[in-house]
């Protein structure tokens, strides 16, 4: 059976990695692309689970002698890139695969690849992905305020691209995203595979069909309000709500 390519974008912190952990303790035939970066690791991070870690010389050398599928320097800083491996491998073994990558490396797999699925997970507010990215950052030891202002700054340019994406999640209670996340997946595989829904499927396709960008607007209103997103060039500033105190 031919696997399905699924590449899931957000801001860094809304809970992507989370939700894509928790929907592969569920479902079978689904594997998860580990990207090269130049990035050091951070916290509890292993070299070749979460990423492979590389410098940017060996990047470069697997870039120009084209081993990456898609590649992009992300926050201006560092380089991340998708291993043709990956792909390689899922297609032999017949999987889907995931793909956790940025909006440009996104836009470069949609360009070869228009049958993927993509999926752009967003934070309910700028307050709430504060919150996580802080938290996230205490957890593996450090927590570093400029980086954490940085990324919220790229999380409103990353939401502005959030059209260019087929399913919209909004990641506040976990488990109704979790089950969203698993509803897409197995709504797809039903489309495109014919493969049957074993339990709820009507609830499921329901689920997964609310969550098509053609039709979030209602739910992405006040999400794009909070990150000052659609309001006129000068007056972009983020709501963090009325206690904008530490959290
Ligand atoms: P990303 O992969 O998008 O950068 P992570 O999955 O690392 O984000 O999540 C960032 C932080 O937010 C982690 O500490 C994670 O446990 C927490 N988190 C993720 N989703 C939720 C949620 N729905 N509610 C509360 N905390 C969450
Ligand atoms: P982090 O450093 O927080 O793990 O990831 C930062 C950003 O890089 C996230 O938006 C993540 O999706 C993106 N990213 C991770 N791997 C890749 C990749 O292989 N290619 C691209 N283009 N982006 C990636």
């Amino acid at each position: 059976m031919a696997g399905i390519l699924f590449i899931i974008s957000a801001p860094s912190g809304s809970g992507k990695s989370t939700l894509v952990n928790e929907v592969r303790k569920q479902l079978t035939g689904i594997e998860f692309s580990v990207s090269w970066t130049t990035r050091p690791p951070r916290g509890s991070e292993q070299d070749g689970r979460e990423y492979h870690f590389t410098s940017r010389e060996e990047f470069e050398r697997m870039a120009a002698s084209g081993e990456f599928m898609e590649h992009a320097e992300v926050f201006s800083k560092d380089l991340y890139g998708t291993p043709r491996s990956s792909l390689e491998q899922a297609r032999r073994e017949g999987h889907d695969l995931v793909l956790d990558i940025d909006v440009q490396g996104a836009a470069q797999v949609r360009a070869s690849m228009p049958e993927a699925v993509s999926i752009f997970v967003l934070p309910p507010n700028p307050k709430v992905l504060r919150t996580r990215l802080r938290n996230r950052s205490r957890a593996e030891g450090v927590v570093d305020e400029a980086e954490v202002f940085r990324r919220l700054g790229e999380a409103r340019k990353e939401i502005e691209n959030y059209r260019e994406y087929g399913y919209i999640l909004v990641n506040d209670i976990l488990d109704r995203a979790v089950a969203q996340l698993e509803a897409i997946v197995l709504a797809e595989r039903f489309f495109r595979n014919a493969e049957p829904i074993a339990f709820r499927s009507h609830r499921v396709l329901e689920v997964a069909a609310g969550c098509l960008q053609i039709n979030s607007a209602e739910r992405l209103k006040p999400v794009l309000e909070a990150f000052g997103i659609g309001s006129p060039p000068g007056q972009q500033q983020f709501n963090f709500g009325e206690d904008s105190d530490d959290d």
